[in-house]
């Protein structure tokens, strides 16, 4: 084993609750002046296109989402609603309590680091201002590489960054956009990250593979 590849959010950081997110919808839509219902479906229409980066700004990606409401948005909220969405997603780039520290232990056992996010493309610009960026040798963004999770080639290119063959990556996740499959089905090996507080996941639910509860857990698993 070379490299260790990480999924973001539910991983490295926390995934925001259910009720976060919803609040986060309807927040946008007061600030556009437009239907909250109509907004959400909008926001959940677009989040394939959000993901490979289709939209160029954050400011494009919220307007896309909200063109099917009835009523037109506010322009002048627009601006509001893009503030919000880089609140938010500031928040949700909190670092999990020991990531750093896992990191820096893992990377002092001369492993290689690689990130590989399904994002919208407000976060590689937060993330460039984050510690973790600083620690991690491969980035990659599915809004910026136009490859998104579950896709084979988008797994594929975090390897080519890290100059490792799959079976020297070890991929990380909590079970999400058949992420565990895919890597499976490439030869990649993958373990399951989940706490008992997690919102529930079909996919982490079926897998069978090794699992852990927190990050730190990584050090007594992986062989030198
Ligand atoms: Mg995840």
């Amino acid at each position: 084993m070379k490299a260790i590849l990480f999924d973001l959010f539910g991983t490295l950081v926390d995934n925001m609750t259910n009720a976060e997110v919803e609040q986060f919808r309807n927040d946008v839509a007061d600030a556009l002046e437009v239907d909250r219902g109509e907004f959400s479906r909008g926001w959940s229409a677009t989040f394939h296109d959000r993901g490979i980066g289709k939209y160029g700004s954050p400011k494009e990606m919220i307007a896309a989402a909200a063109l099917n409401c009835s009523s037109p948005y506010s322009v002048t909220g627009l601006e509001r609603a893009v503030e919000i969405r880089r609140g938010f997603s500031q928040r949700w780039l909190t670092p999990r309590t020991d990531a750093m520290s896992t990191i820096h232990a893992l990377r002092q056992r001369g492993f290689k680091i690689g990130l590989l996010s399904n994002c919208s493309n407000e976060m590689p610009e937060i993330w460039e201002t984050l510690d973790m960026a600083k620690v991690i040798d491969a980035p990659l963004f599915s809004c910026r590489e136009g490859l998104r999770k579950p896709m084979p080639e988008f797994f594929l290119r975090a390897l080519d960054k890290l100059q490792v063959t799959t079976s020297e990556c070890l991929y990380v996740a909590d079970g999400d956009n058949g992420e565990m499959a895919a890597a499976t089905a490439l030869g990649i090996p993958a373990i399951l990250i989940r706490s008992g507080d997690d919102e529930f996941r079909q996919e982490a639910e079926e897998w069978d593979g090794p699992r852990i509860e927190r990050l730190s857990e990584l050090l007594h698993l992986i062989e030198l």
